[in-house]
């Protein structure tokens, strides 16, 4: 059977992919749907991002659609950069300008109060004629999300080439590495998208009917 992965990123749809390996799904992406149209990302929470990417790819396909939000929560800065950490620096802003602009944020913060998280939220949404989760009201019954969370703080400069976004200033809890210092086979185990999609994985393998014949 086949599920729509509500992305045109090949990175996410690969990683997905290998994850998913082994379940019988065939993961297509929107860059097989060129008609499908874009999401703009305006709602303000990573949960209801996801969900309204998940909903569009599943009405516009009739599939099964799968759509991730994540970012970075840092505590002392009230949750920023959070939903719009790909943009913090601005609309077209690259890694390097985010890390800066965020490491300049925190210029004054002391050790002790540089905690932060990285947060995914993945919602999976049913196309109408599928079976729907009946303990959910009409509006919403149609998606189910999936949160996974890594506790971490910021360090003072960038260390490390692996990774991407703000993995070089990331330190997950008890560690000395940074993401970007971590193999990303060791970062998928916990990384907050790696603990997400593991809670996806269970809910599909819990959900023969909908996924393996309403399909
Ligand atoms: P999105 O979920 O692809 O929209 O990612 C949002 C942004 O959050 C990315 O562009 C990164 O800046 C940041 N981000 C999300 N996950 C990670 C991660 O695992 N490492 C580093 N940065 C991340």
């Amino acid at each position: 059977m086949e599920i729509i992965l509500a992305t045109r990123n090949k990175k996410k749809a690969e990683e997905m992919t290998r994850i998913l390996g082994g379940m019988g799904i065939t993961i297509l992406t929107l860059n097989d749907f060129p008609l499908c149209p874009e999401v703009e990302e305006d709602r303000d929470t990573f949960e209801g991002n996801a969900m309204k990417k998940a909903l569009s790819a599943a009405r516009h396909t009739g599939k099964i659609a799968i759509a991730d939000d994540s970012g970075l929560e840092v505590y002392a800065l009230h949750g920023a950069p959070g939903i719009i950490s790909a943009r913090y620096a601005g609309k077209d802003a690259n890694d390097t300008a985010n890390i800066d602009k965020l490491l300049n944020e925190m210029a004054n913060i002391a050790d002790a109060e540089r905690g932060a998280r990285f947060v995914c939220c993945i919602a999976v949404s049913f196309p109408a004629a599928a079976p729907i989760d009946t303990s959910r009201d009409a509006a919403e019954n149609r998606v189910v999300t999936f949160f996974g969370f890594v506790e971490g703080r910021i360090g003072k400069e960038p260390r490390g080439k692996m990774g991407f976004g703000y993995d070089p200033i990331f330190y997950p809890e008890e560690y000395n590495r940074s993401f970007a210092e971590i193999p990303s086979n060791e970062k998928d185990a916990l990384s907050h998208r790696g603990r997400a999609i593991k809670k996806l994985k269970d809910y599909i393998s819990s959900q023969a009917v909908p996924f393996y014949k309403g399909n």
